[in-house]
């Protein structure tokens, strides 16, 4: 049986963004509450938070998509080590390359910052109805309240990409977004009832 320690300490060590204690508490949380089942998860790093989200019930499936190689092998190995392999589907591509046709209960968001927009309206499509897409990262380490101050101009980039994002949400007459600052912030979309 494999040991979430063990993971924490080589992502710490790797520099791998897994996220924060109390963001994926909230999420496990979250999962429980809802009594979430189905669960596609963009940007699966190496495997941490798609086996926290398999802990919660023995009854929820996760197909997770990871673009980097050494990553998606770390976390198959990860998730063999936790037999989870049978509820755990990783898929090694670009999300924005791959089709997915089945529905889930929900969507996490947990990839490359600036393309937040693409995979929300990308995905959206893949939700059951009372389905919700939760993503991580919006306070981007507190950058995102100052972004005047930040000197690198590609992290300005990134950090004004996550504010357009949470813009995005706001703004969005489908879907209504509850913000939290759990962990490194986090929004819970749930799609307008329809008319
Ligand atoms: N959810 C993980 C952490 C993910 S870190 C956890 O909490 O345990 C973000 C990951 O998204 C990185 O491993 C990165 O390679 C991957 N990624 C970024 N953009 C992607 C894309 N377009 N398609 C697939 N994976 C992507
Ligand atoms: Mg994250």
């Amino acid at each position: 049986m494999g040991r979430l320690e063990d993971i924490e300490k080589y992502a710490e060590k790797e520099n791998i963004p897994i996220m924060q204690k109390d963001g994926i508490e909230f999420l496990e949380n979250y999962i429980k509450e809802n009594k979430i089942k189905k669960i596609l998860e963009i940007g699966s790093a190496i495997g941490y938070s798609a086996i926290k989200m398999a802990l919660v019930d023995k009854d929820i499936e996760i197909t997770t998509i990871e673009r980097e190689q050494k990553r998606y092998e770390k976390a198959i190995e990860n998730i063999k080590e936790f037999n989870l392999d049978k509820r755990i589907n990783i898929i090694l591509k670009d999300a924005l390359e791959v089709t997915i046709n089945d529905k889930y209960d929900l969507i996490f968001i947990d990839a490359a910052k600036a393309q937040n927009i693409k995979f929300f309206e990308k995905f959206k499509n893949n939700l059951n109805k009372n389905g919700v897409i939760i993503t991580d990262n919006l306070n981007f380490h507190g950058l995102t309240e100052n972004p005047e101050n930040i000197k690198s101009k590609a992290l300005k980039a990134l950090v004004r990409k996550i504010n357009n994002y949470k813009d995005f949400l706001k703004n969005n007459e489908e879907f209504k977004t509850f913000f939290s600052d759990k962990g490194d912030g986090i929004s819970i979309s749930k799609k307008n009832d329809e008319k």
